[in-house]
């Protein structure tokens, strides 16, 4: 591992600096149109590459007067100081104080990258009972201890990631959840949570510790939030929602979109809603065939995972509302982060898995270093074939080339980590072919007809050139995810 000490020691110099600048910048940038125009200035003095030129576009026009990023740099200046500071900043600092020199030598020398966010689910354990979730279920004797998460957060810095997206269960049942991310100041926290259990007294503690953004879940309507969460749920996100705005704390939301709800949750309506309680950002998923009892049938259509990218489009470019559409915005990524390029996700367990979704794992946090963990045979399988096609709206290799994450877990040994895990190389698999097959006859045409600028995007994108030099996705190339899918399963065309 390259050395450490001396740039840890000047990351940690420059970090309060550069957040303290960057949160007077930003308190600045929404007092004024004048302000913004310098925002942008600044920014257009950075460009270096086409993709830092496209997203400097985006900016201006996102930001022009009248325009949707206006009202929401307001929205950010009028954020209480603690977590423009600590979680705004913090979370743009990091991106900008990652020291290039440590990065190559870490690729160089580990050939890994060190993640942009890890994903932990210190606890199972929830307080609702969910329809088709069985969280109530585990015990506290099923969790990571607070030395066993802190212990991953130290390894994490010490390569480089300070991004950390904390689930479940319930996060906020886990009872250091706060404690951990206050000792952790130079890291930001995203904490994925049904908000049921932000009281006065949670809301208080976090605007305190300042790091941490809650990622409220919530399914569209009142109708088919209690539907799913049980009676009340609904208004108590509404409340939480309330204190967290009250205080100047940030919130974003997290939908799942399944076949039933793809116009409630895209819809003006209910975007506007989200403004109005104080959400700022939102991530759009789709539903996963993962879990106890899996049903394809609650997976977005081809059509709909079109109408669902559109959706998140139209509103991110409308409203003051950042939203991402997990999959479809693969185009932004260079495709799947998982497998370490961009993440990881730890379970209650400790096994390491290479996606939230992908419920497998050879190695365990408890006996294996993290560096150790992204250097696995599994994950550098997994890395090796990203992106897995060349169309980057179906970037996933569970759903939209069900063969790779097959091959990867079978050749590596990987071992289930849930219970029913295996259905997905299983009986799940002709279904999902299929799946991937309709969503491919879609999805292709519009990747060929209307996202030629994804092309320019990612130029410099040495993984997504390589693909493209590739003869085909990676399902297809006998050398890549290995064996062709047979025509018991098949519908390769
Ligand atoms: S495996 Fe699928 S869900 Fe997970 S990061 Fe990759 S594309 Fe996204």
């Amino acid at each position: 591992m390259p050395e450490q000490s001396s740039t840890q020691a000047r990351e940690r110099r420059d970090y309060e600096r550069t957040a303290s600048i960057i949160s007077a910048a930003l308190s600045l940038v929404g007092s004024s149109d004048l302000a913004m125009k310098g925002l942008n200035a600044a920014v257009k003095r950075t460009v270096k590459t086409p993709q830092q030129q496209q997203t400097a576009d985006w900016l201006r026009n996102y930001t022009a007067p009248g325009n949707p990023g206006n009202i929401f740099f307001k929205n950010i200046s009028r954020l209480h100081p603690n977590i423009r500071k600590g979680f705004v900043a913090g979370m743009l600092a990091n991106f900008f104080l990652r020291d290039p020199e440590f990065t190559k030598a870490l690729l160089a020398e580990r050939g890994i990258s060190s993640p942009t966010a890890i994903l932990i689910s210190p606890s199972m354990r929830c307080n609702l009972q969910c329809v088709g979730c069985y969280a109530s279920e585990y015990t506290a004797e099923e969790e990571l201890s607070e030395e066993e998460v802190e212990s991953i957060i130290n390894q994490g810095e010490a390569i480089g990631s300070r991004v950390y997206v904390m689930l479940g269960g319930e996060p906020f049942v886990w009872p250091h959840l706060l404690d951990v991310a206050e000792r952790h100041p130079h890291s930001v926290f995203l904490v994925f949570t049904n908000a049921t259990m932000i009281n006065d007294r949670v809301a208080d503690r976090l605007l305190e510790v300042g790091n941490v953004c809650p990622t409220i879940s919530i399914e569209g309507s009142k109708e088919s939030t209690d539907a799913r969460r049980g009676a009340g749920t609904y208004d108590r996100i509404m409340t939480a929602m309330d204190r967290l705005r009250e205080r100047g704390i940030i919130f974003a939301i997290s939908c799942t979109a399944t076949s039933q709800n793809i116009e409630e949750i895209t819809s003006e309506e209910f975007a506007d809603l989200m403004v109005e309680k104080g959400a700022f950002y939102g991530w759009y998923f789709l539903y996963m065939p993962v879990g106890r009892e899996p049903d394809l049938s609650l997976m977005p259509s081809a059509e709909q995972r079109l109408q669902l990218h559109e959706g998140v489009m139209h509103l991110r470019n409308t409203r003051p509302l950042l939203l991402a559409d997990f999959w479809g915005d693969g185009t932004l990524t260079g495709g799947c982060l998982s497998g370490g390029r961009r993440y990881i996700h730890i379970n209650n367990k400790g096994d390491v898995e290479p996606c939230i979704f992908a419920h497998f794992a050879t190695d365990n946090i408890k006996e294996t270093s993290l560096l150790e963990c992204l250097c696995s045979d599994f994950f550098k399988d997994i890395r090796r074939m990203q992106p897995f096609g060349k169309n980057l709206l179906r970037p996933c290799p569970i759903i939209d080339h069900p063969a790779v994450m097959k091959r990867a877990v079978e050749r590596n040994n990987a071992h289930p980590t849930h219970e029913g895990a295996e259905s997905l190389l299983h009986e799940l698999q002709p279904g999902l072919h299929k799946y991937a097959t309709e969503v491919r006859d879609i999805l292709n045409p519009v990747w060929e007809n209307d996202m030629k600028w994804v092309d320019t995007y990612l130029e410099s994108d040495f993984e997504y050139q390589r693909r493209k030099s590739r003869a085909g996705d990676a399902d297809e190339l006998p050398e890549e995810a290995g064996e062709p899918v047979t025509e018991e399963v098949g519908v390769r065309s």
